[in-house]
């Protein structure tokens, strides 16, 4: 569903022509730009439209035309007024009666009330801002009008975040909307038939094949982003247009604006009553405004206060937290794809969990107020209600029927009684009463109701959130693109195979790119540089085109053999933190044209140890998950050691049967075999530390770094 052209129209019922703010804006988004006009009168901007659509339509391009009022009616109006269903009966019953003229002068209060005549006692339409009279329209809002909704379900939707998009009844008053729809329908309804075989109206007409796409949008969705224009002096107006146009044309080329128009709401609903792009999926619609490409980190963001010496840990990590943002672009992901993927934007429940109030056993349902204490005999209605498989009809008071788990409660059932606890004969049952009212049921959204907060934007996707968003209907959600992360192995020894007597084989990179895989991003092999300045160069030249943040391991630090940090301090923006900590030495940061390097030392216990307390929040902040801090708690020691002050240690540990902490048996930075030992790491704070056997240590599981 792509456009080449996107036109957003804010239509005003304004009865006097005039400029500026809430009169009429057409902004307009193409490739080339966007732009905005303002027109004074109704007639002036239909003739501006067809003129666009033409324009567009004579080079072949595909045009979304939307428009800011409601294009139909809560459930049951144009029922009513034009004894068909849908949203479109009640455009052509419009389109014979509405008049209006070239200087806005228009008859819609007199047909309102002609539509609330058609209504037991009154209809729904008031509000009436003329001096004058209009028989049949009262000035204010009467009481609920019989059967109807005051909002269609689109609106009841879109309550979110502070939204309360109006009702359509509402004819005059601050922000009233009705007018809008009842002057712009039969507008668009001309619009329409001048390429009848070209355009269609969504939701109310199959929209693939048309060349021209009307539909409708609620310019009030990108609230934050029309206030920072307006901050800047733009009209509100204009803003609105400009900015939702831009939003749709984006969202239209990157495949989001699919996911906007497949509400996940029943065909007989979006027919009868229309929709707006983005109803309850407002953040969808602002990810328009923010596919860019995100900014790069700035080429000093690491860079240290003066006169730093020695960085606590802590102090280490704070910095870089208030450093790092996301650097990966946002995309729609299909519920199937995002098993690890991290949020970018919030999600709200499409449908309430449960979507209806069901039976929670296998039993018998029933009115509760028919039932008492003591024993209750009700007679047995016909049939049954199953789960997939409704009861259809009413259970009569009095009576009651087979439910069986998971079976939406029928009409007339609020209490359904365990078929264990009854007397059971072919035509009634019986169970020893009182039952509390609704026992044995579940509510509708007693779980999660429509509307209400399901996931925030950031968080990680595992299997049990897949579950939450599938129960309550969200089938693709804007993720950010999975995190790309380099790994480089650097040193003169380092080979993969076929060690030479004074080679070492790489253990790094497997283990670096493991970790990045294991954390759910995108593990890319930058192989090994020999110890050279232009080999390294050749890599992070490599590795900044294909990577969104790279890690080196090796030369480092900032002795003769250390070439990385020689070559990043002169080419990359370096910064050398000098982490008081152990295993661990400089943490070489920089920035390679544009690319974050985390420089990790090359032993490897230190570089696990340097990946797991400093990689893995960098990593986790520049993919948009936020900052991570790992799961810690006290254990036992089950060791002795004398700890100076001035820096933190980290310990391979494990829990020993007794579930106490004990640690391997060397400290020797070049263990390998400790790692793998252990299933974590025990943490020893900055200051002095006596420890001996059944002291409290911090343990920090390896799980808890998300390494399994
Ligand atoms: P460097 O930081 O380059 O001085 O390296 C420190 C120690 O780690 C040296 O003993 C290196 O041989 C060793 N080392 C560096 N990179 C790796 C690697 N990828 N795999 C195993 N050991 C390494
Ligand atoms: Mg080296």
């Amino acid at each position: 569903m792509t456009f080449d052209q996107v036109i957003v129209l804010d239509w005003s019922a304004a009865g006097t022509p005039k400029l500026g703010k809430d009169s009429i804006w057409i902004g307009h988004a193409t490739a080339a730009g966007v732009t905005a006009e303002n027109i004074a009168t109704r007639r002036r901007a239909e003739t501006r439209l067809a003129t666009l659509i033409d324009a567009a339509l004579s080079v072949n391009h595909r045009l979304l035309l939307a428009a800011d009022f409601a294009f139909g009616a809560p459930k049951g109006f144009t029922q009513t007024l034009t004894g068909q269903p849908n949203a479109l009966a009640l455009w052509d019953w419009l389109a014979t009666r509405i008049t209006d003229t070239d200087k806005n002068a228009t008859n819609y209060r007199t047909i309102a009330a002609e539509m609330n005549a058609q209504f037991a006692g009154h209809g729904p339409f008031w509000g009436n801002g003329q001096k004058y009279e209009t028989p049949g329209l009262p000035r204010t809002k009467p009481a609920h009008p019989l059967g109807l909704a005051e909002h269609r379900t689109a609106e009841q939707v879109g309550h979110e975040g502070g939204l309360r998009p109006k009702t359509l009844w509402q004819l005059a008053g601050a922000g009233a909307v009705g007018a809008q729809s009842l002057t712009g329908i039969p507008m668009l309804h001309r619009l329409r038939a001048r390429h009848a075989d070209k355009t269609a109206i969504w939701p109310l007409e199959p929209t693939e094949a048309a060349a021209v796409v009307i539909a409708e949008a609620y310019l009030s969705l990108l609230g934050d982003e029309v206030r920072a224009a307006t901050a800047q002096g733009m009209i509100q107006d204009e803003a609105q247009t400009r900015l939702h146009a831009q939003a749709f044309l984006t969202l239209a080329k990157n495949g989001n604006l699919a996911v906007l128009m497949a509400p996940d709401h029943p065909a007989e609903t979006l027919l009868a009553e229309g929709w707006y792009l983005g109803a309850g999926q407002a953040a969808t619609v602002r990810a328009g405004l923010h596919t860019l490409t995100p900014p790069r980190l700035r080429n000093d963001c690491f860079a240290m206060p003066q006169g730093v010496a020695w960085t606590q840990v802590d102090d280490a990590l704070d910095r870089l937290r208030a450093t790092l943002h996301p650097v990966t672009q946002i995309e729609a992901t299909p519920l199937a794809a995002a098993l690890g993927r991290v949020l970018a934007a919030d999600v709200t429940a499409q449908r309430a969990n449960p979507p209806h109030a069901n039976s929670a056993v296998d039993g018998y349902g029933f009115a509760h107020a028919a039932t008492g204490a003591g024993v209750c005999q009700l007679p047995l209605a016909q049939g049954r209600a199953a789960a997939g498989q409704p009861f259809a009809g009413a259970v009569p008071h009095g009576q009651a029927v087979r439910v069986l788990t998971g079976a939406i409660l029928p009409q007339g059932v609020d209490t359904v009684v365990l078929e264990e606890d009854c007397a059971i004969s072919p035509t009634a049952i019986a169970f020893d009463g009182p039952l509390k009212p609704r026992a044995n049921t579940r509510s509708k959204g007693e779980d999660l109701p429509q509307g209400a907060p399901a996931l925030a934007k950031g968080h990680k996707l595992r299997a049990p959130d897949l579950a939450l968003l599938a129960a309550t209907g969200t089938t693709t959600v804007q993720t950010y693109r999975r995190l790309r992360v380099g790994v480089l192995s650097t040193g003169d020894e380092i080979v993969s195979r076929n060690a030479q007597p004074h080679e070492i084989y790489d253990a790094n990179r497997p283990m670096l790119l493991a970790l990045a895989a294991g954390w759910g991003f995108d593990a890319i092999d930058l192989g090994h540089a020999c110890d050279a300045p232009a080999a390294i160069r050749n890599h992070l030249n490599h590795g900044a085109k294909t990577a969104d943040v790279i890690l080196t391991s090796g030369g480092a630090s900032a002795g003769d053999e250390d070439h990385v940090s020689r070559l990043l301090a002169a080419e990359g923006h370096l910064s050398s933190w000098r982490i008081a900590m152990k295993p661990g030495r400089p943490l070489a940061l920089a920035v390679w044209q544009g690319t974050p390097v985390l420089g990790l030392p090359g032993n490897p216990v230190a570089a696990l140890t340097c990946a797991l307390i400093f990689a893995r929040p960098t990593l986790f902040a520049l993919a948009g998950a936020g900052w991570q801090t790992p799961q810690r708690f006290p254990l036992p020691a089950a060791f002795s050691k004398s700890k100076k002050a001035g820096r933190r240690e980290y310990l391979r540990a494990r829990l020993n049967a007794d579930g106490h902490a004990e640690v391997f048996a060397s400290e020797g930075s070049g263990r390998i075999s400790g790692l793998s030992w252990a299933t974590g790491l025990v943490e020893l704070p900055d200051g002095a530390a006596e420890i001996s056997p059944g002291t409290a240590v911090q343990y920090l599981p390896y799980s808890g770094f998300g390494l399994n």
